[in-house]
């Protein structure tokens, strides 16, 4: 198991593991229960984390996931739902977790 991943959100860990396992990469979350620790915890250790199974997937994961963030724009995103501002690379609204536009 290697990590590959530290996202902001779980709906972040899931986007991010939803597209390695379409690529064949089995991946796997944890720290996914953490979320409502947030507070308690060190930020670092509460944020939810994509591991991959296979350790020789590794790089080929760090690359899908460098496409997937690089490609979305680097302007703020502002949340449909809760009109939040969220940094341009998050899939998902930190404050209510709403999945963001492109
Ligand atoms: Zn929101």
């Amino acid at each position: 198991m290697k990590r590959v991943h530290f996202a902001p959100t779980l709906l972040d860990a899931q986007l991010a593991a939803d597209a390695l396992s379409s690529l064949g990469i089995d991946s796997r979350i944890l720290n996914a229960n953490a979320a409502g620790a947030l507070g308690e915890l060190p930020f670092m250790q509460a944020q939810p984390e994509v591991w991959v199974d296979d350790d020789t997937q590794e790089t080929w994961a760090r690359e899908v996931l460098a496409g997937l963030l690089n490609a979305l724009p680097k302007a703020e995103k502002r949340c449909p739902q809760c009109g939040e501002s969220n940094p341009g690379n998050f899939l998902s609204c930190w404050q209510c977790g709403n999945a963001l536009p492109d």
